[in-house]
């Protein structure tokens, strides 16, 4: 794989501050394929210099001159799409396939989704007797984590080169390839210096110095509640805007009426896709008391359908973390239906397929966000008793409700206190917004919501 030993800053590849570097592994045999510099506070800094430099052209340039970078950029992803995937795989241990059909294809969506609506948004509007107009918030600062590690930067960084805002991004340590090729495309697509800059490292030195910078007007942030939390707290004492993608525990509710057999094959699918290291994951499955046995029996068959075909986890801790959860599982009473805390192979970082049943509300495994391929399913006895149950986690980022009747399944979304519903299995869509309620964060991403984060208005009254 190719690694740069540099800071992409100012339009070049620039010598790093920081002398240590980061070995990048891949998790699948634990070998090392290459490495990347740790950033310093100064590299962070001089980062952050370039971007604020570059604000006053990049902001006062029109919206369909940036359209055009965006469109070019989204030109650069579709001509780069395999090497995308195959470093994805490589970072990550993705199956290529998942590789090529989602981690590389759904940033490709969402680059032509900003595209269109940095041409088409309406930056002024008159509004009575005023106009609006909808201005850049300044210089961003983007941390991002290693889950679908060029989905989350192009979540952040389109967006924000369509409000005409500049941007620092600090990638996740686990997947720092990918942001790295991703520099390479902002510069191909023409995008000028200072606009996009990258600086790899680690969280608490690069990171933090990044999230603390006084020279940043906006920290948008996705990863753990942990240190979205802290972020949250520093931002607010220095009254900066800030946007929180967090963790979550989506219920997928499956009411009685519903197709049984595709709500749960769905529904494991969900969970062990991306070997369970997805936000939005439907990691607790609730099921009637009178389809409960059979549910469980569907969904112990699907997963072992699986067997070893799910990638790693991506590293030691996280494989070392997930086991952790399914013994506590054990430990706390819910019965193992399929898969366990071993290992279906000697060598990397897997964990098999693991489905849990007779999981109850006050259980650990019902509570926390676990990020691997494990499932829980949980009974319920009535509708009222299935929505406190959904509800009933610190979280509220995604969800799904199955129902026979389309209408039946969104009134019972409408009740879930939770930011994204799948009704009947749901699509991606680039244009909806997506974030959390409750602890799973601030703020949205994607379409509309996600250019408007970027944005802070200036009304002009006549
Ligand atoms: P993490 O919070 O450890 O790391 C995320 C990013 O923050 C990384 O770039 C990391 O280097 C950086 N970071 C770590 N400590 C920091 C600090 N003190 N200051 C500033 N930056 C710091 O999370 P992770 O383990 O990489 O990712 C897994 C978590 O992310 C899960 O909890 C998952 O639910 C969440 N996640 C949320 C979404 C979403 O959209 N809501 C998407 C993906 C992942």
């Amino acid at each position: 794989m190719k690694a740069h030993d540099g800071m992409y800053i100012d339009g070049a590849w620039r010598d790093a501050d920081g002398r240590d570097a980061i070995d990048v592994v891949n998790p699948a045999d634990g070998q090392v394929i290459g490495q990347v510099p740790a950033g310093t506070a100064l590299d962070v800094d001089t980062a952050v210099r370039a971007a604020r430099a570059a604000l006053p052209g990049w902001s006062a340039t029109p919206p369909a001159e940036r359209a055009a970078r965006l469109s070019a950029l989204r030109d650069v992803l579709v001509a780069r799409k395999d090497e995308i995937a195959e470093t994805i795989t490589a970072e990550l241990g993705s199956p290529l396939k998942f590789s090529q059909s989602v981690h590389a294809a759904a940033p490709i969506a969402v680059a032509g989704s900003y595209a269109e609506l940095a041409a088409t948004y309406a930056f002024e509007e008159k509004v009575g007797n005023s106009v609006v107009h909808h201005e850049p918030i300044g210089v961003v600062g983007a941390i991002t984590p290693w889950n679908y590690p060029l989905h989350q930067i192009v979540a952040k960084v389109a967006p924000a080169l369509a409000a005409g805002c500049t941007i620092v991004l600090k990638p996740a340590e686990d997947a720092p390839l990918t942001a790295q090729l991703f520099a390479e495309a902002v510069h191909e697509a023409g995008v000028p210096a200072g606009v996009f800059n990258l600086v790899t490292g680690l969280g608490p030195v690069a990171g933090q110095a990044l999230a603390e910078h006084p020279g940043v007007d906006l920290v948008s942030f996705t990863g753990s509640t942990a240190v979205g939390r802290r972020i949250g707290a520093a931002a607010g004492a220095a009254v900066k805007r800030v946007a929180l993608e967090l963790g979550g525990k989506s219920a997928n509710v499956i009411l009685p009426s519903a197709d049984l057999a595709k709500a749960v094959n769905v529904g494991v699918a969900n969970v062990m896709s991306n070997s369970g290291q997805t936000c939005s994951a439907w990691t607790r499955m609730l099921v009637h008391r009178d389809q409960y046995d059979e549910a469980v029996a569907l969904a112990a068959e699907a997963a072992a359908k699986y067997g070893d075909r799910i990638g790693p986890l991506v590293n030691a801790k996280q494989q070392e973390r997930v086991r952790g959860y399914i013994e506590k599982g054990v430990a706390e009473g819910a019965r193992l239906v399929a898969g366990g805390p071993e290992a279906p192979r000697e060598e990397g970082f897997y964990v098999s397929p693991t489905v849990f049943a007779d999981v109850t509300e006050d259980m650990t495994i019902a509570q926390e966000e676990i990020f691997g391929p494990v499932l829980s399913i949980l009974r319920y006895d009535d509708e009222e008793e299935a929505l406190r149950i959904a509800n009933g986690t610190v979280y509220g980022l995604a969800g799904a409700v199955w129902a026979g009747d389309e209408a039946e399944a969104v009134a019972f979304a409408r009740r879930m206190d939770t930011g994204q519903v799948d009704i009947n299995g749901g699509r991606f869509n680039p244009l909806a917004p997506f974030g959390g309620y409750k602890q799973s964060g601030v703020g949205r991403e994607l379409g509309l919501h996600g250019l408007t984060e970027y944005l802070q208005t200036k009304s002009l009254q006549f």
